[in-house]
């Protein structure tokens, strides 16, 4: 019973942490730091945050990139949805897909149409690669993507603790 209580939370606690705390300065010169790690290092201490702030944080009880953040879609990703929906891709394309500023097909409604009340996906077995790649901390994306983290820290709890724990680790050692 503690147990149950204590994960649930938890987790909204990190989320709170995150609404009081989140600032993009902060994250640009942290993320601008962590350029001149070591990457093997830097991917090792990455996976291990990545690992720790998702065991203590449910995306179900924040669902804020599917909020606020309309996912790219492929040439794939539009024939699975299409598919998944009963949809012809012309329909699906119509009712869902817009091109932003970057010239780029995203989700043409913020939050996500697809979103459910109770932060489920509606069509999860067939969302967006971006969807499944979001935050982009773990593996060898981490290190890619530095540039995003800060922006990313904005929308999301989970990058905004994961590079607190990284900047933790690299004063601390
Ligand atoms: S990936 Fe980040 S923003 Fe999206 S639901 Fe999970 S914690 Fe929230
Ligand atoms: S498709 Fe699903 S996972 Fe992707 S933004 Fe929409 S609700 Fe979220």
């Amino acid at each position: 019973m503690v147990v149950l209580i204590f994960a649930k939370i938890f987790p909204l606690k990190l989320i709170e942490i995150w609404k009081s705390q989140a600032n993009i300065k902060k994250q640009n010169a942290l993320t601008r730091k962590l350029k001149v790690s070591k990457l093997k290092e830097l991917k090792l201490i990455a996976d291990q945050s990545h690992q720790e702030v998702f065991s203590e944080l449910s995306c179900l009880d924040c669902a804020n990139c599917c909020k606020t953040i309309p996912p790219i879609l492929n040439d794939n990703d539009i024939r699975r949805l299409a598919k998944s929906l009963g949809m012809k891709e012309k329909e699906f394309h119509m009712a869902h897909v817009r091109i932003d500023e970057d010239g780029d097909r995203v989700m043409a409604q913020t939050p996500c149409p697809f979103l459910l009340e109770n932060n489920h996906c509606l069509v999860y077995d067939s969302r967006p690669r971006a969807c499944r790649e979001y935050p982009h901390t773990d593996g060898n994306q981490f290190a890619e993507n530095l540039r995003l983290h800060a922006v990313n820290s904005t929308h999301c709890p989970a990058v905004f603790h994961i590079l607190q724990r990284i900047e933790k680790h690299l004063t601390s050692s």
